[in-house]
């Protein structure tokens, strides 16, 4: 099992400059690799090679101890590696009789992150009164803001250090042991995914949009529009682009935090959850249009969910959302709604809830009848269609 743990660095002011260069100098290093390529492509319709390239800029770094030479070797070789990557989605695309565009040079703010190899040139260490310190070579010991300790058994692979709005951030990718899980004896629950209500459950919870939200993309308007309305290049126009980004930021953030705790208390529960499955949403274009409009994070909701669910022994499971919304949980009937109707009044048999409600409880039976049918753990989606199917027919 492969997991990504994010800290927050704090560098001091000398750091800060040493990881800047370090930055420019991946970015000199990076385009300086693609003019390479570009021009033996342009002059005789040549690929220049990783390898050819690697023992070129291997050279480069002797040569260069107080510049290229700062950086990372295996840094360095994965820089290229990525070039190489560009370069090859390049061809194979020229080759489908595409016409793709040459992979760019990077300019001053297009270029934050050097990965490394743990334990070469980067390592996570403790200092003696155990506080967390990441060694960066030619940078030093940068403090690290180590919110989450790494468990014992883990090994710490891959580190991508990155930065943003002026922050740097390390990410460790460590491996850990696949966990030996027993299966969730919790109840079943249906998630729907709306658009009032961001979250309704099939026992008649909803979660709200929380007004942290509502009020972080208010400012994020007003900071959108000062930025339009600045000229292009001024130093007013850099500061207000500066104030959108953090804003961004920020609402990802507090998003992030929301989703985390909202998928921990569901796997908590619940043994068994339906959501509706996203990639089908061409069926439901219309009603996820207004969603992505209003982008509760849906996306982050069901990447967490799946994350969590694997290690907590729960079952995710992702059912056609088609028609849920419209007929009744109750007793199969259909009533049609437009999207401003809250509430689903079944007149046929008199039931009454919240519409996501509704929908919640069918996307749960939907999973329950095609679990009975379906080997565990598979997408059945399909029969979903059919159960529905025959009480609209
Ligand atoms: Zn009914």
């Amino acid at each position: 099992m492969i997991r990504t743990y994010k800290y927050r660095l704090y560098p001091t002011n000398a750091q800060d400059r040493a990881l800047d260069f370090l930055l420019w100098q991946g970015r000199l290093l990076y385009n300086a690799a693609l003019e390479q390529r570009i021009n033996a492509y342009k002059n005789d319709g040549k690929s220049v090679t990783y390898p050819q390239q690697w023992a070129y800029f291997r050279d480069q770094r002797h040569e260069n101890p107080d510049t290229l030479g700062k950086l990372n070797a295996a840094s360095v070789q994965q820089l290229l590696r990525r070039l190489d990557k560009a370069f090859r989605s390049f061809f194979r695309r020229l080759k489908a009789g595409e016409k793709p565009g040459f992979p760019r040079y990077k300019g001053r703010t297009r270029f934050n992150s050097l990965e490394y190899r743990h334990g070469d040139g980067c390592k996570l260490k403790f200092d003696a009164k155990h506080r967390a310190l990441l060694y960066i070579q030619n940078v030093g010991d940068v403090k690290v803001k180590y919110h989450r300790p790494i468990p014992d058994e883990a090994r710490i692979k891959h580190v991508v250090l990155k930065r943003k709005n002026r922050k740097w951030y390390i990410c460790l990718q460590i491996e850990l042991p696949d966990p030996v899980v027993g299966e969730h004896s919790g109840p079943a629950v249906g998630i729907d995914m709306g658009l009032h209500s961001i979250l309704a459950s099939s026992d008649g919870q909803t979660i709200e949009n929380p007004r942290w939200l509502r009020k972080s993309l208010a400012k994020l308007r007003v900071a959108q529009r000062r930025l339009s309305r600045r000229k292009k290049g001024g130093a007013r126009r850099r500061k207000a682009a500066a104030q959108v980004a953090r804003l961004h930021e920020r609402i990802t953030n507090q998003r992030l935090d929301f989703w985390h705790k909202t998928t921990r208390r569901l796997v908590d529960t619940y043994g068994l959850i339906a959501v509706e499955d996203l990639t089908l949403n061409f069926l439901t274009s219309n009603r996820h249009l207004a969603l992505s409009a209003h982008d509760a994070g849906l996306g982050m909701f069901r990447q967490l969910l799946a994350y969590k669910a694997e290690s907590a022994g729960v079952r995710v499971v992702a059912v056609n959302p088609a028609h849920t919304s419209q007929v009744c949980s109750s007793c199969g009937e259909l009533v049609e709604k437009t999207l401003g109707v809250r509430i689903h009044r079944c007149p046929s048999c008199g039931y009454t809830a919240d519409r996501d409600v509704n929908a919640a409880r069918n996307i749960l039976d939907l999973a329950v009848k095609s679990a009975r049918t379906g080997p565990p753990g598979v997408n059945v989606a399909g029969c979903g269609v059919r159960s529905l199917g025959s009480s609209l027919l």
